[in-house]
């Protein structure tokens, strides 16, 4: 056998007890669960935006620049609700490189995923506890969910895992919102049948336990664009794109599918990795709406690539604030951003 079993992993009791969440907070969670859900079934008319770092590499940081936007939730109260980006996981188009601080909670050391589960669970408590916004995360490692299962308002199924059967499982027993992402090669049809499985009830195998689920009706679509065999990229936030999948919702068989709902992510293959495009992106899909007003009530909001300093940095760069993985836009920019958005919804 070519495995090295190098240490058993802390059960979730185990960790849960070491490192609870308060009354107060369990309750802010369950606020802002209810007020996420309303936005994807559409009794709320607010905007979302999913915003923050690509990746969560720096608890203080991370804290930093939630308590940002918790002051700038204050402000857009009435017409967005902010759900912070805290991202402890990320998947590698190769495998290569940093893994995110639920693998590597020092970035520059060798994996440590007992040390890298606290970590992140501590990170995601204190930063809800500071700022009072529960996060969004993204669910790279279906059996990890117990662990954050009581700090998260919103989680995602990334590019690379959304065809992938025991994500598509583990969705149908989640109670939040949970957006799947199109494929990294655009593939809709693939996005809504990843929908389809997580609205759907399963029985299945899950953490050594033969476990049964009702099916998860947020679940609902996210585009981030895509990239051609040919290595083009090709966004899919245009007008044309948002009518198409629309149209794939209606269409669905042999039942409906519930809450049809989609957020555009305007980085990744949809800024074609430039930052500084986000805010144009954001500004294509708004006029959109503009143009076909019935929209609103399909396009639930965006996702957005911002922390504290602008741009990217290699893994051991050392600038506080800035990316380790995809470049992200600056505070100053961000906040003028939201507000900007903010007017417009
Ligand atoms: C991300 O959100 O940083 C990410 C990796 O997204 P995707 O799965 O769309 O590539
Ligand atoms: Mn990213």
């Amino acid at each position: 056998m070519a495995f090295e079993y190098r240490k058993r992993l802390p059960g979730v009791e185990e960790i849960l007890t070491e490192l609870p969440v308060s009354p107060a907070l369990a309750e802010v969670k369950q606020r802002r669960d209810r007020e996420v859900t309303d936005i994807i079934t559409g009794k709320s008319s607010k905007f979302l935006m999913v915003i923050g770092p690509c990746s969560a590499d720096n608890e203080d940081a991370v804290c930093e620049y939630v308590a940002r936007l918790s002051k700038l939730q204050a402000r857009v109260k009435d017409k967005l609700m902010l759900l912070p980006r805290i991202y402890t996981n990320k998947p590698r188009t190769t495998g290569m490189g940093y893994k995110g601080m639920g693998h590597q909670p020092d970035p520059n050391e060798d994996p440590n995923i007992v040390a890298g589960l606290i970590a992140i669970r501590k990170m995601h408590i204190r930063a809800l506890g500071e700022s009072g916004l529960s996060a969004a995360d993204e669910m790279l490692y279906p059996g990890n969910y117990p662990y954050l299962e009581d700090v998260l308002s919103y989680v995602t199924i990334g590019a690379r895992s959304v065809e992938n059967q025991e994500h598509r499982l583990t969705v149908s027993g989640l109670d939040v919102p949970v957006g799947m992402k199109n494929p990294t090669g655009g593939d809709m049809a693939v996005m809504l049948n990843s929908v389809r499985a997580g609205q759907s009830p399963h029985i299945f195998s899950y953490n050594g336990w033969e476990v049964a689920t009702p099916g998860n009706p947020l679940a609902h679509c996210i585009l981030r664009g895509a990239v051609s065999p040919f290595g083009h990229t090709l966004p899919n936030h245009h007008y044309e794109d948002i009518m198409f999948l629309r149209d794939l919702y209606a269409k669905a068989k042999p039942t409906a599918l519930v809450n049809p709902a989609v957020i555009v992510d305007v980085s990744h293959a949809n800024s074609n990795r430039q930052f500084r495009e986000q805010p144009r992106v954001a500004q294509e899909v708004i006029n959109s709406l503009k143009f076909a007003p019935d929209l609103r009530g399909f396009v639930r909001g965006i996702m957005v690539e911002s922390y504290l300093v602008e741009g990217a940095q290699d893994v051991n760069g050392g600038v506080y604030g800035k990316s380790i993985t995809d470049a992200c836009m600056g505070w100053e920019d961000s906040e003028k951003f939201v507000l900007g958005v903010a007017d417009q919804v």
